[in-house]
C-alpha cells in the first residue's frame, strides 16, 4: 500500500438494474447472478478495492436511494452499474443526477455463450444486458453523464483487468480529493508553466495545495533520532549501491547521514500533516544543508507525489499516477525534458532532473553518489544515479491555460544509451519520442506543455486518459498516429469545445 493511502477500508458499489415486470422470482435469480459475478471480480485480484454488491434496483426510488448513498458514503469510490435485464431508464434519470462517485457501465451479460439446443424466451428475458445497457446509455448520453463502459464478459481476464485499471483510476480520484500537496517555498522565480490557479484545481481535481516557510520543515528534521538515521542508511546499503566515501567510516558520511535525515524529516512532516505530495525548490532553502535528492527519490518511490521548483501541478499529477499503479510493480517518476540528442528520425529526448528521478523506473541498481551542485549554493548533495528501465512508457504532463486544465500526453519508447555518460552526476533516461522528436515536441509545443512531466511505464495511456475524462479536463494525445496537422486540428476542435461547454 503507498503512503497515506487508505486503500484497504475503500469499496466500490456494484448495482444491478432489472424492473419487475418479470416477477419475484426472476429477480431473486438476477440478485443471485449479481452475486456471482461480484465473488468472482473479487475473487479475480485484479480490482485494487473490495467490490459490494449493493442491490437489484427495480424503481427509481431506489435508484435515488441507492446512488445518492453512494455519493453521500466516503469509503465509496465509485460505482459500477450493471443491467441485467431490461431496466427502463427513466427510473435512472434522479439518481444518475445527483450521482458524484465515478461511474462504470459493466456491459456484461451472466452467461458468456449461447446455449444453442436449449435457448428459449426464459433465457432471452434473463440475459438481456444486450438490450438494457443500451436503454440505460441513452439516459447516461442524454444527461452527459460521464460514465466508463467496459464490455465483454465478466471472468474473461481482459474485462477484469480494464474494470480494476478503472477502480485504480477512481481511488486516484478519491486520494486527491483527500489530498494534500505541501510546497516549500514558492515557485521558481519567474518560471510561467509551473505556476497555475490552486483554487481551481481543488474544484477540478479536489485536492489542497497549502505553502510552507522552509523553516518549518527544520524543526522535523532536527528532532529525527539518531537511531532513525542508522536504520534509513542501513536501507540504503541494502537497496542501492552507496559509494564508499559516504559509508561509515568513509570521510563524506556525514551527507549520507544528512540526506537520511532530510527524507525522515519531511517524511514525518507529510504523515503528521496528512499530505499526499511536496514540492521543494533550490531558491529556497534557509536552513538545510543540501538541496534535497535522494529525500524526495525515496519518498517518491514511497509513492508520495513529488516535483521540483514548486511544481504542485506535477506533483499532485505524480501522486495520481502512484495511485492508479496501486498493487502492481511501481515505474512512475517526476521527469524533466533535458536534452536532445538530433539524428533524424531517430532523435532522443534525455530526461533527467537536476537530483529528483523516481528509483521505481531504475533499469539498474541505482548508485548513492556525492558530487558538487552549481546552483542552490548549498553542500554538495546526495543522489541516486542510475539509467532509466527501457521499452514503451509515457510523459504526461497537465498545464493550466488560465481558462481549464489541459493534459498533453505523449507515448516513448525508452531506449538503451549507444555511450556510457560517466560525467553525468543524475539518474537519466533516454527515449524516443512518438512519432519522432520532431513531430512530437512540435505538437507537445502547440499544446503548450510543460518541460516537467510524469513519466511511467506502468499507468497505462488509458488510465491517464480515464483520469482527464473523470475530471472533465481536456487531454491531447501525441502518438504513432499523430501528425502535426491532426494535432493542430484537434487543438482548434477542443478550444471551440470547452468555450461552448462553458468550461
Ligand atoms: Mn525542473
Amino acid at each position: 500500500m503507498i503512503a497515506g493511502s487508505k486503500t484497504g477500508e475503500l469499496e466500490l458499489w456494484f448495482v444491478t438494474g432489472s424492473q419487475h415486470l418479470y416477477g419475484p422470482e426472476v429477480i431473486k435469480e438476477v440478485k443471485q447472478h449479481a452475486e456471482t459475478i461480484v465473488r468472482g471480480l473479487n475473487e479475480s485480484k485484479r480490482i485494487p478495492v473490495s467490490v459490494v454488491h449493493k442491490a437489484v434496483l427495480t424503481t427509481s426510488d431506489a435508484v435515488s436511494r441507492a446512488l445518492g448513498e453512494a455519493s453521500a458514503t466516503d469509503r465509496c469510490i465509485g460505482v459500477i452499474a450493471w443491467m441485467h435485464t431490461f431496466s427502463p431508464a427513466q427510473m435512472w434519470i434522479p439518481g444518475l443526477q445527483e450521482l458524484t462517485k465515478p461511474l462504470c457501465h459493466l456491459h456484461t451479460q451472466y452467461n458468456r455463450e449461447i446455449p444453442w439446443s436449449t435457448i428459449d424466451m426464459d433465457f432471452m428475458n434473463l440475459n438481456q444486458s444486450a438490450h438494457g445497457g443500451r436503454e440505460f446509455e441513452f439516459s447516461a448520453t442524454q444527461l452527459g453523464k460521464h460514465r466508463k463502459i467496459i464490455v465483454g464478459h465478466w471472468e474473461e481476464p481482459g474485462v477484469q483487468s480494464d474494470l480494476g485499471a478503472w477502480a485504480s483510476v477512481a481511488l486516484a480520484h478519491y486520494d486527491a480529493h483527500h489530498g494534500r500537496i505541501a510546497r516549500f517555498g514558492d515557485n521558481m522565480r519567474r518560471v510561467a508553466v509551473t505556476e497555475g490557479n490552486k483554487v481551481s484545481a481543488r474544484t477540478t481535481f479536489g485536492y489542497a495545495v497549502e505553502g510552507f516557510g522552509v523553516g518549518d520543515l527544520v524543526e522535523y528534521l532536527n528532532a529525527v533520532p539518531d537511531s532513525d538515521i542508522d536504520n534509513t542508511v542501513e536501507e540504503y546499503r541494502n537497496e542501492f549501491s552507496v559509494t564508499p566515501e559516504l559509508l561509515p567510516g568513509g570521510e563524506r558520511h556525514e551527507a549520507l547521514r544528512y540526506a537520511a535525515r532530510q527524507e525522515l524529516g519531511i517524511r514525518s512532516f507529510l504523515e503528521e500533516g496528512g499530505f499526499t505530495g511536496f514540492t521543494t525548490t533550490f531558491e529556497d532553502l534557509h536552513g538545510l544543508d543540501q538541496l534535497p535528492g535522494l529525500a524526495p527519490q525515496r519518498l517518491m518511490q514511497r509513492g508520495y507525489g513529488f516535483a521540483a521548483e514548486g511544481d504542485w501541478k506535477t506533483a499532485a499529477l505524480l501522486r495520481a499516477a502512484k495511485v492508479m499503479e496501486a498493487g502492481r510493480a511501481a515505474g512512475t517518476s517526476f521527469m524533466e525534458d533535458y536534452t536532445y540528442h538530433y539524428q533524424g528520425e531517430e532523435s532522443l529526448v534525455l530526461g533527467a532532473h537536476m537530483l529528483e528521478i523516481c528509483p521505481s523506473i531504475a533499469g539498474e541498481t541505482p548508485r548513492v553518489e556525492i558530487h558538487p551542485l552549481g546552483i542552490g549554493g548549498k553542500s554538495d548533495p546526495v543522489r541516486a544515479v542510475f539509467d532509466g528501465r527501457t521499452g514503451r512508457g509515457r510523459n504526461a504532463t497537465l498545464v493550466d491555460l488560465g481558462r481549464r486544465f489541459r493534459m498533453v500526453l505523449n507515448e516513448v519508447d525508452a531506449v538503451p544509451s549507444s555511450e556510457p555518460m560517466p560525467n553525468l552526476p543524475v539518474a537519466r533516461i533516454l527515449w524516443k519520442p512518438l512519432p519522432s522528436l520532431k513531430t512530437s515536441a512540435t505538437a507537445w509545443m502547440l499544446a503548450g506543455g510543460a518541460h516537467h512531466t510524469v513519466y511511467t511505464d506502468t499507468v497505462s495511456r488509458e488510465q491517464l486518459l480515464d483520469y482527464a475524462r473523470m475530471t472533465g479536463i481536456e487531454a491531447v494525445v501525441i502518438d504513432e498516429q499523430s501528425s502535426v496537422e491532426t494535432i493542430e486540428e484537434k487543438l482548434r476542435w477542443n478550444e471551440a469545445y470547452y468555450r461552448f461547454s462553458g468550461s
